[in-house]
């Protein structure tokens, strides 16, 4: 029922906040919306991926590497975080972007314009898909072996989601000490690691509330594929043999036309968090997950005197290369 015998690296400096709401909760008829805050941290401007790159870059650094790669599109905030945490635990990184390079002197934005003042070496693959991608990566790592080099690629599931399985316990601490009695999470469902561990660890430490997965990328049958493998390697890495799937539900009604494609919905709530609270989200996880929250309130499925807790997984940086999206018409 533990990590401490997993190799670990320390990024966080504490726990994340846990702060009411109570404008936006009264704008939505609700007697308390909470949110966690993984966008407030130290490192690199935060966000989700910090708490799954302790336990990469603990095996990384257990494995004796030397070098970490980590792909992502160019605007990628997994990206951005492994950077900065090899930058401050003092780890070279290698970014490999599906993307084209920017053109001689544009003037790069969000959390390219990051990666550049952490100094990174950014690699370009072009407009290629995440098969190619993966294969690029190891194709990489083994000319990196072939120099007499060490590396470590960033990703694995099941590693990543023990970061969301001490989150977990994380939160069930701040709830015990606040005296909050909580019922609901809700929280983006994308790639994986990160609401699966979180999922596995509520199981655990908090049996008495139930997981709304709003999904911003695949469908139910796709979705829980994926989870229940990550259920599978956490069975095994942290002794616990829990059944998450009982205590959550899944939702594809505001995922739109896919991953990274915003809907009008997911804007509207953008704006209205922003106004009410000063708090920011950006389009591709966290408006679609705000717009669930909202339809969720509204049908009933959260009933109104429950108190639920909003998971913010960070990503701001990105908000800056949305700007097209958030100022089109109509929603300017
Ligand atoms: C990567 C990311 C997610 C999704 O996390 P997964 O573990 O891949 O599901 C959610 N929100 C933000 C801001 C992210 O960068």
């Amino acid at each position: 029922m533990n990590t401490a015998s997993l190799p670990r690296v320390s990024l966080l400096r504490g726990e994340t906040p846990l702060h009411p709401l109570p404008r936006y909760s009264a704008a939505l008829g609700h007697s308390g919306i909470l949110l966690k805050r993984d966008d407030v941290m130290t490192l690199g401007m935060g966000g989700n991926k910090v708490r799954s790159l302790e336990f990469w870059l603990g095996e990384a650094k257990a494995r004796g590497c030397d070098v970490v790669l980590v792909c992502g599109l160019p605007p990628s905030n997994l990206c951005r975080l492994t950077a900065a945490a090899c930058c401050a635990v003092g780890l070279e990184c290698r970014i490999l972007h599906n993307g084209e390079a920017p053109h001689p002197g544009e003037a790069e934005t969000g959390n390219q314009l990051l990666n550049r003042l952490m100094g990174v070496q950014r690699i370009y693959l072009g407009a290629v898909d995440e098969h190619a991608r993966t294969r690029a990566a190891h194709d990489y790592a083994d000319a990196l072996r072939a120099e007499g080099r060490t590396p470590y690629l960033i990703g694995d599931e099941v590693t990543g989601a023990l970061g969301y399985f001490e989150a977990a316990r994380e939160l069930a601490l701040q709830c015990a000490r606040d005296g909050v009695d909580l019922r609901h999470v809700v929280i983006s469902a994308s790639a994986g690691p990160t609401e699966s561990g979180l999922m596995f660890g509520l199981a655990h430490f908090m049996p008495q509330v139930r997981v709304h997965l709003i999904s911003v990328e695949y469908d139910e049958t796709q979705f829980w594929h994926i989870a229940e493998e990550i259920f599978a390697g956490l069975r095994e890495r942290v002794h616990l043999d829990v059944q998450p799937r009982q205590n959550a539900r899944f939702y594809a009604d505001w995922l739109g036309e896919g991953y990274g494609v915003p809907t009008a919905e997911s804007i509207d709530a953008v704006r209205q968090l922003a106004g009410l609270e000063g708090v920011f989200m950006e389009t591709t996880y966290n408006a679609k997950t705000l717009a669930g929250l909202r339809g969720l309130i509204a049908r009933s499925d959260l009933p109104q005197n429950e108190t639920v807790c909003l998971w913010h997984t960070g990503g701001a940086p990105a908000l800056f290369g949305q700007a097209a999206a958030l100022c089109a018409p109509p929603n300017c």
